[in-house]
């Protein structure tokens, strides 16, 4: 019997491009409330792995399970994929993933970014939206910039935008992939403060992330990735401070 208590399970998930295995089987349970944070080096898959939970890229095997709903394949000439793509976008539904390039929609001013997904995919009344959009653009700190446009705005406000947005569908999880790391230095703390609150409000996250003190401070768990394998999990206090493999020894030695 599937367990609708947890947000997010994923088991033994495999992904090629070509002749290349760039995800060698990974599982991950995210309970509610969990914050786990994924690091490795550039290229060690930690992207695939993020848009493979919640199938913008088709795992090739391993499976994938949302709050107790267990996502159904068929396998096609092309592959695997989706059995059902209604499940796919309920699923996505309670999967909110915010990208490293802050990638609100252009042509519309953030409150329009922050409504358009609830009003026109939960089908919420214009008015309720726009409300709700409110109260979240006061909680990450950008009430004054309702009506400006993506264009006008500084990338951390862009970011923070994006996600008041995730929000707005009030995910079971919520995905980020560095967000921070497209920032000008100096707009990363208001950034990373929004995820501090959100953590501490008992959101549970996956985060991509090379910010190793947000990942001490804040994760129940710390997944090390090398090369599409999980190389070392567990409590920051562990994986952060003691870590047994060499490998991540080395990848969280101080470069200079
Ligand atoms: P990370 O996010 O850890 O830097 P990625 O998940 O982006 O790593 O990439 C893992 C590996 O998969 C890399 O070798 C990358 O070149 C490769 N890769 C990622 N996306 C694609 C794709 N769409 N087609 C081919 N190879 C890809
Ligand atoms: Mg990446």
């Amino acid at each position: 019997m599937a367990d609708t208590q947890i947000p997010l399970e994923v088991r033994n998930i495999k992904k090629r491009f070509g002749d290349t295995e760039v995800l060698k089987g990974l599982s991950l349970k995210a309970n509610k409330g969990d914050v786990i944070t994924l690091i490795g080096a550039s290229g060690s898959g930690k992207s695939t792995f993020l848009r493979c939970m919640n199938l913008l890229e088709q795992p090739d095997e391993g499976d994938l399970i949302v709050h107790g709903e267990e996502i159904r394949f068929k396998q096609t000439r092309h592959g695997r994929e989706p059995a059902d793509w209604k499940q796919v976008v309920s699923m996505r539904a309670k999967l909110s993933m915010v990208f490293q390039s802050f990638n609100l929609w252009a042509h519309m001013t953030l409150l329009e970014n922050i409504i358009e997904a609830p009003v026109h995919v939960l089908g919420k009344p214009k008015k309720e939206a726009v409300e709700q959009a409110r109260a979240l653009l006061e909680r990450v700190g950008l009430t004054a910039r309702a009506d400006a446009y993506p264009a006008q705005m500084s990338g951390g406000q862009q970011q923070r935008g994006a996600i008041a947005r995730a929000l707005a569908m009030d995910p079971e999880v919520m995905l980020f992939d560095e967000p921070t790391s497209a920032l000008d230095p100096e707009l990363v703390g208001d950034v990373l403060k929004v995820m501090r609150d959100l953590a501490e409000e008992g959101r549970t996250m996956v985060v991509v992330t090379h910010e190793m003190g947000f990942a001490r401070d804040v994760s129940s768990q710390v997944v090390y990735l090398h090369q599409g394998v999980i190389e070392e999990a567990g409590a920051p206090q562990d994986v952060l401070v003691h870590p047994s493999s060499p490998r991540l020894q080395q990848f969280l030695a101080p470069k200079y």
